[in-house]
């Protein structure tokens, strides 16, 4: 027997009009260079009515991919859920990657119209002449007056974010259409070779908005006011434009201006409650604090995840009267998948572990941890690979094989253990990459450049720590018998071939570097030793 309840698909296009009806008083915050911008989600859903408008009369259909570079702003907003909410494909692309993988994004997406800020007209620049099969429009997210003047193909039209829109009514219905139609594209970096695209589905955002404003999670409440410093280019903003719209919080949106003194000084002028992004973020935040003897008025919640957050991080904000909710994902599911908030019992040391750890899984999604092909205890010291699974985990990448095993279990590339209350702690990271200030950088990559100097015979790129970046690459090469090479010119052969940051802090030459019982470079065993390398060195600093 069926039950009688009514059944309606779970679409983006539902959050914003629930915002714009029921949240009158909310606003969503913009800081632009020299301005603040505010409006309502009622105007905010009149202008992606406007924005969903244009972009049908210029033949964006269903399906299409559509691209966003920008910041975090009311616009960006405004092409969340415009472009998901037509029935397109929000591609959101970092602008931080390296001029040919953004390059290779857009191409491999196949986006139709790049929406971007006008501090990366370069960008465009570079990238437009190689996509001319693929691309019609470049919209930069600015008035008809500060359109910069670029050289592109005569193929691709150049327009005004305001004009562009300012041509339309606002009289559009979104349309219904099925819950796993895909809404939003984000390509997260690979261990080897091109980013790979995770591509989210209607049903998958709406349920995950839904979880994320839960109590125990980010607990979001119409009074309060969210600012995502995690930017709307990496993984939604870990999902908070979503959830502000569902519980009808307001929203403030700090664009480029991401050092500590700015942040500070928004989460003050705009009584921000709740905040999140990366640990280098509230680092750079508390540096500024300590020079300046600020204090915190509004804001009682930070959400920290995307690295692993220090413990000197929850004692210096809890002094400051801020709960630190620390939380662990990734762009594959959507991202949040645990949380840390305390359970029954939770009283002694116990808090202090759980409140440190990446937490439990919400509900929604399911852990398992594999060792040596079979599922390990839940006895908070037996280590392994971690699995997901749940309603917002992908199945796999845009246009590649499956990655999920039969039963649906996905492999996350961390490494570490759950005690028996269920708290996660990741321990390591299977996948050859470095996190550096929430961007990842390729060991592999650096390591493929490396071996191609003529002194070098082998080289590994390991994660270090680092005080500010969380982890910085280093360099560990083994030398031809009789070469020689210093390290400045060992660190000089990137320039040109990765983004600046993503160039190796430090290098260090060893006679020879470890291997395992197949042949395999021992990276465990240099991760052991060189860890703490750039601790209280000159790089680090
Ligand atoms: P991304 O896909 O860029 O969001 O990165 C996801 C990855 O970041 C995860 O697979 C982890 O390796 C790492 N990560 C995310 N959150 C945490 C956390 N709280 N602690 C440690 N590592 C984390």
């Amino acid at each position: 027997m069926r039950g009688l309840m009514q059944h309606a698909p779970l679409l983006i296009s539902d959050l914003i009009r629930h915002a714009a009806r029921h949240h009158p008083r909310a606003e969503i915050v913009a800081k632009l260079p020299g301005r603040i911008h505010r409006q309502s989600y009622r105007e905010t859903e009149h202008r992606a009515k406007q924005l969903a408008q244009a972009l049908t009369r210029l033949g964006v259909a269903f399906g299409d991919r559509v691209a966003t570079l920008g910041w975090n702003s009311h616009r960006h907003v405004e092409l969340y859920f415009a472009i998901s909410g037509m029935g397109a494909v929000v591609n959101t692309i970092n602008p931080r990657l390296a001029h040919d993988d953004i390059g290779y994004i857009a191409g491999h997406a196949e986006d139709r119209v790049i929406f971007a800020e006008l501090d990366f007209a370069p960008i465009i620049q570079a990238i437009a002449p190689n996509l001319a099969d693929t691309l019609n429009m470049v919209v930069f997210l600015c008035d008809a007056a500060e359109l910069p003047a670029l050289d592109l193909p005569s193929s691709v039209t150049v327009l005004a974010y305001e004009t562009l829109i300012a041509a339309e009514t606002g009289a559009y219905d979104w349309p219904s259409f099925d819950e796993n139609t895909a809404s939003a594209l984000c390509y997260t970096s690979g261990t080897t070779g091109k980013p790979k695209g995770v591509l989210y589905s209607h049903r998958s955002t709406v349920l995950q908005a839904m979880a994320v404003n839960a109590a125990d999670s980010c607990g979001l409440r119409a009074v309060d006011r969210v600012m995502p410093v995690v930017p709307m280019f990496h993984v939604n903003a870990w999902s908070l434009p979503y959830a502000a719209a569902a519980c009808g919080a307001s929203m403030v949106l700090p664009g480029r201006f991401l050092d500590g003194a700015s942040l500070y000084e928004l989460i003050e002028a705009e009584h921000v409650t709740v905040s999140a992004g990366v640990p280098t973020v509230w680092l750079g935040v508390l540096e500024n604090l300590r020079k300046t003897g600020g204090k915190f008025t509004s804001l009682y919640r930070l959400l920290i995840g995307g690295s692993a957050c220090p413990e000197a991080l929850f004692e210096a904000y809890g002094a400051l009267g801020v709960e630190i909710r620390h939380a662990w994902g990734m762009s594959e599911s959507s991202p949040v998948a645990s949380m840390a908030a305390p359970v029954p019992g939770d009283d002694g040391p116990s808090a202090h572990r759980h409140r440190l750890s990446q937490g439990r899984v919400l509900f929604g999604i399911d852990i398992r941890i594999m060792r040596e092909g079979a599922e390990a205890e839940w006895d908070g010291a037996t280590a392994g690979d971690f699995e997901l699974r749940g309603h917002w985990v992908a199945t796999g990448y845009y246009r590649m094989p499956p990655s999920v095993n039969a039963e649906g279990w996905f492999p996350t590339g961390d490494v570490g253990m759950i005690d028996p209350v269920g708290f996660v702690q990741l321990t390591d990271r299977s996948k050859d990459l470095i996190k550096s200030g929430g961007e990842w950088i390729s060991s592999i990559d650096l390591e493929n450049i490396a071996v191609a100097h003529p002194a070098v015979v082998e080289a590994a790129v390991i994660a270090a720590k680092h005080p500010k970046w969380d982890e910085r690459p280093l360099l560990i090469v083994a030398l031809r018998p009789g070469a020689t090479a210093t390290r400045d010119d060992l660190l000089g052969i990137y320039a040109g071939k990765v983004a600046k940051w993503a160039v190796p802090d430090d290098v260090v030459i060893v006679d020879e570097l470890p291997h395992g019982a197949t042949g395999k470079l021992l990276k465990t065993a240099l991760r052991a030793k060189f860890a703490d390398h750039l601790l209280g060195s000159k790089a680090a600093e």
